[in-house]
């Protein structure tokens, strides 16, 4: 499972925007973002003219780093998209949304993605009743996914269990705190994703 291990802080510097790589502490004045928004490297404070090009693949970058997904992978997901009936870069973005670690983050089990990931890895999650440790598992409308027995019992799902109670998630995901467990009621809809996200520009970028 290849991933990007450099420093995450930096990545929202290069998008210009935070992507809350690092779970709780980006909401904490602690975010390095807030501290300094350039750019990262020598040249990162020069004020340049974006082409086109360079809209197009920032946007894709963006998108590959909110959802930590390498560049060959995610070729695979536009490809996926593309062969999909309706709008691509919605599809491509439904793909993203409807991964297993994502929704286990969305749903309030992590604080980040890639915090998510961790825990799918380890196998703490059950999806339909089957264990699993594929965080890119591709999830559909119905499916179950719940924190495994033995792992309920660890003091970090009983942390958990408090903060699901305060968390807000998508209209397209439930969750039964007590029980630990959600579910996919439907797949999202473009108004409930990202807002932030320019799709179309991917588009724009894999079709050049
Ligand atoms: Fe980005 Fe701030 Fe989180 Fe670092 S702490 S990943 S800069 S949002």
């Amino acid at each position: 499972m290849a991933r990007y291990n450099g420093p995450v802080c930096r990545l929202c510097r290069r998008e210009g925007m935070k992507l809350f790589l690092k779970g709780s502490r980006c909401y904490t004045k602690k975010c390095s973002f807030e501290r300094r928004q350039t750019p990262p490297g020598q040249h990162g404070v020069r004020r340049r003219k974006m082409s086109d090009y360079g809209t197009q693949l920032r946007e894709k970058q963006k998108i590959r780093r909110v959802y930590q997904v390498m560049e060959r992978q995610f070729r695979r997901y536009f490809e996926t998209a593309e062969s999909r009936p309706g709008v691509t870069g919605e599809n491509l973005l439904r793909l993203l949304e409807t991964r297993l670690d994502n929704v286990v983050f969305r749903m309030g089990f992590a604080t980040s993605r890639n915090q998510a990931r961790q825990l799918v890895a380890h196998g703490h999650f059950a999806v339909n009743g089957r264990a699993v440790t594929i965080p890119s598992i591709q999830l559909h409308e119905g499916d179950r996914v719940e924190v495994r027995e033995m792992s309920a019992k660890t003091e970090y799902f009983k942390n958990v269990k408090d903060a699901l109670r305060g968390t807000q998630r998508p209209d397209w995901l439930s969750v039964d705190t007590e029980k630990l467990a959600g579910s996919v009621s439907a797949l999202p809809r473009r108004d409930q994703m990202p807002a932030e996200i320019n799709e179309q520009l991917v588009v724009e970028y894999y079709s050049r």
